[in-house]
C-alpha cells in the first residue's frame, strides 16, 4: 500500500494545473454542477392555478426546475441548451393515481388465473411502465398487484434501467376470504399462489389479520396500502354492491398504514362499503360508483379524495368481451357502470376532492388520458380535470414536494400538446413530448436545440 500514498499527490497537481489554464469563471464552476437547460413554453398550465400564461421560460437544472418566468425576464447564454416550445401547451406530467402495470388488457379468460407464472406480469410491467409514460404519465400509483411486483418496478425504473413514470407502489390489494382479491370460482385444491403461509400479503380476516398484513407489506417497502372495502366488478362470485372488510378491518388498516406514514386507498363500489371507509378515515375511495348524497356528504366533510374510473366502462363491454371476459362480469359492469358516471358528477357539483384515475390495465396502458373526456363531460371544467391529474393527485398520492405543479424546486416533469387543451381536453390524448427529472423521453416537435 505503500506506493498508493503518491496517487493522490498527482491527482491533485494535476487537477490544479488544469483548473489555472483555464478561464476564471470555467474553473470555479465544479463539474459535478447539472447541465442547465431552458424550455421555452409558448402557453404554460402550471396547475398552481386555472391560468394559462404566454411567453414563459422554465429553467431546468439537472432534474429539478429552478425557475419559471416570463420569458423577457430570462436571458438565455449563447450556445445554451434550449427546449424550444413556444409554439406549444406546456402542463406539469400527468398523474394517474389507479393503475396495475402488472396487467394487459387482452387477457380475462378466469382460466389465467392459474396458468401464469409472477413472471409474466413482471414483462408486462416494462411495456406498460413505457407505454405510460410516452402519453405523458410521469408518475402513477399502482394500487393493486402480486408481491412485490410495483414495489421492485419502482426500484428498476428509479435506477435508470428501464423507463417509465415515478411510482407510488402498493403491495396486493387487502381482502377478505372469497373477496375482490380473493381466488373465487375454482375447486378447494385449486391454487395460485407464491407465499401462501401469508396469504400472498393479501388476504385477511378480522382487525389482527389486517394489521399484520400491513405491517408486512410496509416490511417490504409499499408506499401505499390498498383494501377492498367491497366487492368488486372483475371478480367472480361476490357483488360490487355487497361490503366485505368490515369497518373494524378498515379502521385498522388506516391506523396501521398512517402510524407508518402511508396513505389507504379504498376499493369501494357499494353504498355501505364507502361510508364506513370514509368513516375509517381512508384518503381515497376507488370507484365509488354507488355512492349516495349522504356519502358525498361524508367525503367532502373528511376531504376523502374520489378516484373514479369513468373512461373504462367503454372498454370493458366493448373489447374485453372479445378477450374473454365472462358474462357474469359484463352483467356487473352494465350495474355499475352507468351509476357511476352519474354519481361522479353529483360528487363533482357537491365539491368532493377529486384525484385522476382510470384503473388502466383493465384498458391497454397509454391511453389513460381518454378518461379526461368523461371527466368534462360529467361535470368537471377543463382545467379542473387537469388539475385533478396533476396538482391535486400529487396531493393525494404525497409527492406534491416533487411533482404535479411547475415551480421552482419541483422535478422538471413536463409535457406539451399542440393544441390548448382548455379548449379541447381530447388533445391530452396526443401528447407529443415527454420529459421526465429533466431527461426528454418524447420529442415528435424537434423541440431541443442550441441557443444561438
Ligand atoms: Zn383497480
Amino acid at each position: 500500500m505503500s506506493g498508493s500514498r503518491s496517487v493522490p499527490c498527482r491527482v491533485l497537481c494535476a487537477l490544479a494545473a488544469l483548473a489555472a489554464a483555464l478561464p476564471a469563471a470555467l474553473a470555479q464552476k465544479p463539474a459535478s454542477l447539472p447541465p442547465t437547460v431552458y424550455v421555452r413554453a409558448g402557453h404554460l398550465f402550471d396547475a398552481t392555478s386555472d391560468q394559462l400564461r404566454d411567453n414563459m421560460v422554465l429553467v431546468v437544472e439537472g432534474e429539478r426546475i429552478a425557475r419559471v418566468a416570463p420569458a423577457a425576464d430570462v436571458t438565455i447564454p449563447a450556445g445554451a441548451v434550449v427546449v424550444d416550445l413556444s409554439r406549444d401547451w406546456v402542463l406539469p406530467g400527468l398523474i394517474d393515481c389507479h393503475t396495475h402495470l402488472e396487467f394487459r388488457s387482452d387477457q380475462y379468460d378466469p382460466i389465467n388465473e392459474v396458468k401464469f407464472t409472477p413472471f409474466q406480469g413482471g414483462f408486462n410491467g416494462v411495456v406498460n411502465a413505457r407505454n405510460t409514460l410516452m402519453a405523458g404519465f410521469t408518475s402513477v400509483r399502482d394500487v393493486g398487484s402480486q408481491p412485490f411486483f410495483a414495489v421492485d418496478l419502482r426500484r428498476a425504473i428509479d435506477s435508470g434501467f428501464i423507463p417509465g413514470p415515478r411510482i407510488v407502489a402498493s403491495g396486493p390489494a387487502i381482502t377478505i376470504t372469497g373477496g375482490h382479491g380473493d381466488m373465487n370460482g375454482f375447486a378447494p385444491g385449486v391454487e395460485n399462489m407464491m407465499y401462501p403461509s401469508e396469504n400472498d400479503y393479501s388476504i385477511a380476516d378480522g382487525p389482527e389479520a389486517v394489521r399484520h398484513v400491513v405491517r408486512e407489506q410496509i416490511k417490504y417497502g409499499v408506499d401505499v396500502i390498498k383494501i377492498l372495502a367491497t366487492g368488486g366488478v372483475l371478480s367472480r362470485g361476490d357483488k360490487p354492491g355487497a361490503e366485505q372488510l368490515t369497518y373494524e378491518e378498515m379502521k385498522m388498516a388506516v391506523d396501521e398504514a398512517h402510524r407508518a406514514g402511508r396513505k389507504v386507498a379504498a376499493h369501494a363500489h357499494g353504498t355501505q362499503g364507502i361510508k364506513d371507509a370514509v368513516r375509517a378515515g381512508v384518503d381515497s375511495i376507488e370507484h365509488g360508483s354507488l355512492i349516495d348524497q349522504e356519502g358525498i356528504e361524508m367525503m367532502k366533510a373528511h376531504g376523502t379524495y374520489l378516484v373514479a374510473d369513468i373512461y373504462n366502462d367503454d372498454y370493458i363491454l366493448g373489447k374485453a368481451v372479445e378477450f374473454g371476459l365472462p358474462q357474469e362480469n359484463v352483467d356487473k359492469e352494465k350495474m355499475v357502470g352507468r351509476l357511476q358516471r352519474e354519481n361522479f358528477a353529483k360528487a363533482v357539483a357537491a365539491g368532493v376532492k377529486i384525484a385522476f384515475g382510470t384503473d388502466a390495465g383493465v384498458y391497454p396502458h397509454g391511453d389513460n388520458a381518454k378518461q379526461f373526456h368523461y371527466m368534462v363531460k360529467f361535470g368537471m371544467t377543463p382545467p379542473g380535470a387537469i388539475r385533478a391529474a396533476t396538482s391535486s393527485a400529487a396531493d393525494l398520492i404525497d409527492r406534491s414536494r416533487d411533482v404535479g405543479t411547475l415551480e421552482a424546486g419541483k422535478y422538471a416533469d413536463l409535457i406539451a400538446v399542440t393544441a390548448n387543451p382548455l379548449d379541447r381536453i381530447e388533445v391530452l390524448e396526443h401528447v407529443s413530448f415527454v420529459m421526465k427529472g429533466g431527461k426528454i423521453y418524447k420529442n415528435e416537435v424537434g423541440a431541443s436545440k442550441a441557443a444561438q
